[in-house]
């Protein structure tokens, strides 16, 4: 296969301030294709709720686009949808929420082959531009499924400003767990004689440098908004690259599945979990974590485990589950010893803070 047909790229990625109050004006400005072309809107209740002004002010700029709030982020609600959409003629789906939204609405596009335009209403991972969807198979367990890419994604930086602070941490934690990433994907490499994506891994490093090197700490600011939003799509665009998570996702997100999978009862945001499992894997990798550490700190990330509930037990134990809970994926795991002593020092040493 040709090297450049492997992957695709969004048309647009606007980020600017009341961009929901203009979406027609963005459509026309980058994609005039679409113009005039059925629509749906895909969104939740409680989200209509608060924002009922601007998603029916997108609805209108999209013909009057039937706003549709999704029952769960489950492949049976995606596959839903997309029978709707091919049934009904409708020619894009536009996704507006948080991760849950963003993926079964992304899924819902890539089944029916819909435009998909990509609008959030938080920055908290970066799934809005990735080629995966987590979505709930049988009940609540899991499953990742590879999917294309949105074609537009458009961020509106007051609604981002206005989202619960620690939805914006938790995508600033997704975006430096590729530090440790990176790490296991070249070691990886290195042991199973394959090769490393040279452009999909200087894009992930790229989007971890924008965020971990950004003057500008006011988490609430449109400048850090931007970067912040740019970033997520670079990782998200990393992957498509790769044609795998590899460039966003290492051993530290080994420990953040581990949680889900096996302690739901810890509340832990995706990004949150990840930045946790951060400071571990940079120490597992021989990696200094102080910088980070130091990082989390001024951006008011709480890396205490027993702020979500983790006792040193179970941050022993979450360590022992991420050696298994995606097999296949080597990391610096592979190479070291389950040491409770060490694990132990290292709890404590993040309890303590720097
Ligand atoms: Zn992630």
């Amino acid at each position: 296969m040709n090297q450049h047909t492997r992957f695709n790229l969004p048309i647009c990625l606007t980020v600017e301030e009341d961009a929901f109050f203009h979406t027609d004006e963005i459509v026309r400005r980058y994609i005039p294709d679409i113009i005039g072309q059925k629509a749906v809107i895909i969104s939740e209740e409680f989200l209509i709720g608060i924002y009922r002004e601007k998603i029916e002010d997108i609805s209108r700029d999209f013909g009057g686009a039937e706003i549709i709030a999704m029952g769960g982020a489950s492949f049976d609600e995606a596959v839903s949808i997309a029978k709707k959409v091919c049934v009904e003629d409708i020619k894009i789906i536009i996704g507006i929420g948080g991760g849950r939204v963003l993926d079964t609405a992304k899924y819902a596009a890539h089944i029916s082959k819909a435009v998909y335009i990509c609008m959030p209403t938080s920055l908290s991972n970066d799934s809005l531009a990735s080629p995966f969807s987590v979505l709930e198979t049988y009940g609540k367990v899991r499953k990742t499924f590879a999917c294309k890419i949105p074609t537009a994604i458009i961020v509106d930086t007051n609604m981002i400003i206005n989202a619960p602070e620690g939805q914006t941490l938790s995508g600033i934690g997704d975006t430096i767990a590729k530090h440790t990433a990176l790490f296991d994907w070249k070691l990886s490499a290195s042991k199973s004689g394959s090769q490393v994506d040279d452009f999909a891994y200087a894009l992930s490093r790229m989007s971890y440098d924008s965020v971990y090197h950004c003057d500008e700490k006011n988490m609430k600011s449109r400048v850090f908004i931007r970067i912040l939003s740019r970033a997520l799509v670079m990782g998200g665009l990393a992957m498509e690259i790769a044609g795998s998570s590899r460039p966003c996702s290492g051993s530290e997100h080994l420990f953040a599945h581990a949680i889900e999978e096996y302690y739901p009862e810890v509340k832990i945001s995706h990004g949150l979990g990840v930045a946790l499992g951060t400071i571990p894997a940079c120490i597992f990798q021989g990696q200094e974590p102080d910088g980070i550490m130091r990082f989390f700190k001024a951006h008011g990330l709480d890396f205490d485990p027993a702020s979500y509930g983790i006792t040193a037990e179970m941050f022993a134990d979450m360590w022992l589950k991420a050696r298994t809970v995606r097999t296949g994926r080597i990391t610096v795991l592979d190479g070291i010893k389950h040491d409770t002593v060490q694990l132990n020092e290292i709890y404590s040493r993040m309890q303590e803070g720097i």
